[in-house]
């Protein structure tokens, strides 16, 4: 399972995470909802020590992120360790962050070749699994620029699966987007979800996050007001908070 617990996190005196507790079985989806400011990316950022927690655990299959455990004390891990611990985690942001003087195959062998050592061969065939996956094998050898958007972000989740990963977040992967593109996005996210990937997806889609998520959290100023199954917060949320921003964004 993935766990935070108790988890805070300021910059400078501002406190912006006081205290998250969240816990995503293996295999389920848990998006998160709240409102602008509320904390959303620099939880997903810690779940990937690219951001450091002051205080509070989070752990991911077992493991403690970014922090190793010695005679009952935590120290921080090395470089090496936490870029090992990173290449389980992927990460879709919500622009598209390919990289841009390298065709879509390039982009996706890059990190399994570098990171992992897979062998060139070995890293194109599996990378045209993934194309075919999120349906653009016929784009292998374009350039990012030469894309849409949506094809762009399409890319960027293929990228991310090339590295084998445990879990996958996505902080608003589709709000950079043309409308009429957004559902080509999704439709890759919901077959991913179907396929038993744990995932933490933050997103305005109500109409996904109703569908497709087995748990759905709102945060609102740094904490965790609100958890529950879709139906329950969708039908049944009592948060007067959570009720509000339903009510702006529905
Ligand atoms: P949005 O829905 O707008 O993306 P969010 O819920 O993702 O919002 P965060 O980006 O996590 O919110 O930001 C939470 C708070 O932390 C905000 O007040 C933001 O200004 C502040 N913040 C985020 N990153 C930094 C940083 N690197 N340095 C200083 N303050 C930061
Ligand atoms: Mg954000």
């Amino acid at each position: 399972a993935v766990v935070a617990r108790g988890v805070e996190k300021s910059f400078g005196h501002l406190p912006v995470l006081r205290g998250i507790d969240l816990t995503v079985e293996y295999g389920n989806v848990c998006c998160i909802l709240g409102p602008s400011g509320s904390g959303k990316s620099t939880f997903l950022r810690c779940m990937n020590h690219l951001e450091r927690i002051e205080k509070g655990l989070l752990q991911v299959g077992g493991e403690t992120v970014g922090y190793r455990e010695h005679h009952g004390k935590l120290y921080e891990m090395k470089k090496s360790e936490v870029a090992r611990q990173r290449a389980d985690i992927g990460m879709v942001f919500q622009g598209f962050n390919l990289f841009p003087h390298m065709t879509v195959l390039e982009n996706i062998i890059e990190a399994p070749m570098h990171v992992k050592k897979v062998r060139k061969a070995q890293a194109t065939s599996d990378a045209m699994n993934l194309l075919a996956k999120v349906g653009l094998t016929a784009k292998a050898n374009a350039y990012p620029r030469t894309l849409s958007g949506g094809q762009q972000q399409r890319v960027a989740i293929a990228r991310a699966l090339a590295m084998k990963p445990k879990l996958m977040l996505f902080d608003e992967p589709t709000s950079a987007l043309d409308p009429e593109l957004v559902g080509e996005v999704l439709s890759v996210m919901r077959s991913l979800a179907s396929e038993g990937m744990t995932m933490i997806v933050v997103t305005h889609e109500l109409g996904f996050a109703r569908e497709v998520s087995d748990k759905v959290v709102f945060m609102d100023n740094g904490i965790v007001v609100e958890q529950g199954s879709p139906h329950e917060f969708f039908n049944n949320t009592q948060n007067e908070r959570a009720k509000a921003f339903l009510g702006k964004v529905l």
